[in-house]
C-alpha cells in the first residue's frame, strides 16, 4: 500500500485518516497546531448520519454528546419562536472531539506530526488537503467562549443582531458554548475573553451579552478567527481538497462539521483504490470531485443566498415577519441545507 499524507488535523483530515488506517492504508498527518485545543465553532453538528459516522469508524467519538432537538430564534433580544429541529443535531466541543479523534488516529498506528505547517507549493500524488477554510477578505470575525451557569430557553438558541448572528448550545460538562459571526468592527478592541461580549453589545444582542457577562466563563475556551469567506464550491483538478478547503458553508446551518466528515467518507474508497495501486491520482481526484460536487453544490449555493438575510438588518425584518406568519418553509429549507 502507498502512504497517504494528509495536511490538516481537523474533522475532515482526522476522519479520513482514521478510515484509511482501518483499511490498512499507512497515513502521515501534518497538523499546524496541537491537540487538544479550542476552535471557533458553534459546536452543534447537523446533517451527518449515524451510517456515515459508523462507515468511517468514528461513531464512538460522539460518546456523551448532547442531542439537540429544539431551536429558538431571537430577533434583537426578543424571543421570536421556538421550533423542533427536523432531526436532532449532535452537540460536542471541538476541544473534546478533535482530541479524541487525534488519539484514535495515533492508536491505530497513524503518524501524527503536530506543529508542522505544510506549504501549498508542496503538493504530490497521494497528498490530501484538509487544511480548513481558504483565507478570505477580513470582513467577518468569529468569536466563541464556553460558559457555566448559563440556562437556555431551548436546546439551541439562535440570535440575530446588527450585521451579526450568534448561537448558544450545550456542550459536555454542563457548559454552554456561545459563538457568533460578526461583521468586523476595527473600533472594538479588547482581550479575547471580553471580545465576544463587546461585539454582542455593539450588534444589539444586549441580553445575550448580559447573560455571558453574568455567567462563569472559561477564559481558555475564548477564541477568535478572522479572514472567513463563504466562497462557492471550488474544486481543483490538480490537488485533492476536502472539508472547508472546497468551500465553507455559513455557520448558521451547523453543517460545516458534517461536510468535513461527509467529504472524508466520499473520498475514502477512491483513495484506498489509489493506495492499492488500482487507480492513478488524477482519476482519484476527478472521481472524488464529482462526488463532492453532487453532494454539496446545492447546499453551499442555497446557504450563501440565505446567509445575508440572517445578518442584514432589512432582510432580517422581512425574514422575521415571514417566520411569524409561518410563511417560511423551515423543514424544506432544512432538508436542502443538510
Ligand atoms: C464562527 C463559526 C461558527 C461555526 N459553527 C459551526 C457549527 O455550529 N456547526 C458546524 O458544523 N460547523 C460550524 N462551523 C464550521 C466548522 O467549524 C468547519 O466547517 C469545520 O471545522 C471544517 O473542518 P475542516 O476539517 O475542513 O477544517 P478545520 O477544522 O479548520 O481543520 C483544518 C486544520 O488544518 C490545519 N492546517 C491549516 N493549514 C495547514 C497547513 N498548511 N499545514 C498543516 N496544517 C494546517 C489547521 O490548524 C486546522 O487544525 C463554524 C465556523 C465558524 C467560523
Amino acid at each position: 500500500m502507498k502512504t497517504i499524507t494528509i495536511v490538516g488535523g481537523g474533522l475532515a483530515g482526522l476522519s479520513l485518516g482514521i478510515a484509511l488506517l482501518k483499511r490498512a492504508v499507512p497515513v502521515i498527518l501534518f497538523e499546524a497546531g496541537n491537540f487538544p485545543r479550542h476552535k471557533v465553532c458553534g459546536e452543534f453538528m447537523a446533517g451527518v448520519t449515524d451510517a456515515t459516522l459508523k462507515e468511517l469508524g468514528i461513531a464512538e467519538h460522539m460518546k456523551g454528546a448532547g442531542k439537540l432537538k429544539t431551536t429558538s430564534w431571537y430577533y434583537r433580544d426578543k424571543l421570536d419562536r421556538i421550533e423542533d429541529l427536523p432531526r436532532p443535531a449532535i452537540a460536542l466541543s471541538r476541544y473534546t472531539l478533535d482530541n479524541r479523534m487525534a488519539q484514535k488516529f495515533k492508536q491505530l498506528g497513524g503518524d501524527l506530526r503536530t506543529g508542522v505547517r505544510i506549504s501549498k507549493e508542496n503538493d504530490e500524488p497521494g497528498r490530501v488537503w484538509a487544511s480548513g477554510r481558504q483565507i478570505g477578505r477580513p470582513i467577518w470575525l468569529g468569536l466563541k467562549v464556553h460558559c457555566h451557569d448559563f440556562p437556555l430557553n431551548s436546546d439551541l438558541e439562535l440570535h440575530l443582531g446588527n450585521y451579526a448572528y450568534a448561537g448558544a448550545s450545550p456542550v459536555e460538562n454542563g457548559r454552554v458554548n456561545v459563538c457568533g459571526l460578526f461583521r468586523r468592527r476595527p473600533e472594538i478592541k479588547g482581550e479575547k475573553k471580553h471580545l465576544l461580549q463587546l461585539y454582542l453589545k455593539a450588534c444589539g444582542m444586549n441580553s445575550l451579552a448580559e447573560r455571558v457577562a453574568n455567567a462563569r466563563t472559561d477564559p481558555q475556551s475564548a477564541c477568535a478567527v478572522a479572514g472567513i469567506d463563504f466562497k462557492p464550491l471550488s474544486l481543483s483538478q490538480d490537488r485533492l481538497c476536502l472539508g472547508d478547503q472546497v468551500g465553507m458553508i455559513p455557520p448558521f446551518t451547523g453543517n460545516g462539521m458534517s461536510i468535513a466528515i461527509e467529504s472524508a467518507a466520499l473520498a475514502a474508497s477512491p483513495i484506498i483504490a489509489f493506495a492499492a495501486g488500482k487507480e492513478c491520482w488524477t482519476v482519484t481526484i476527478k472521481t472524488i470531485n464529482m462526488r463532492i460536487r453532487k453532494r454539496f453544490r446545492v447546499r453551499l449555493s442555497l446557504s450563501r443566498l440565505i446567509h445575508p438575510m440572517l445578518y442584514h438588518p432589512k432582510c432580517q425584518r422581512i425574514l422575521v415577519m415571514a417566520n411569524r406568519a409561518r410563511l417560511l418553509p423551515f423543514q424544506t429549507l432544512y432538508n436542502h441545507l443538510h
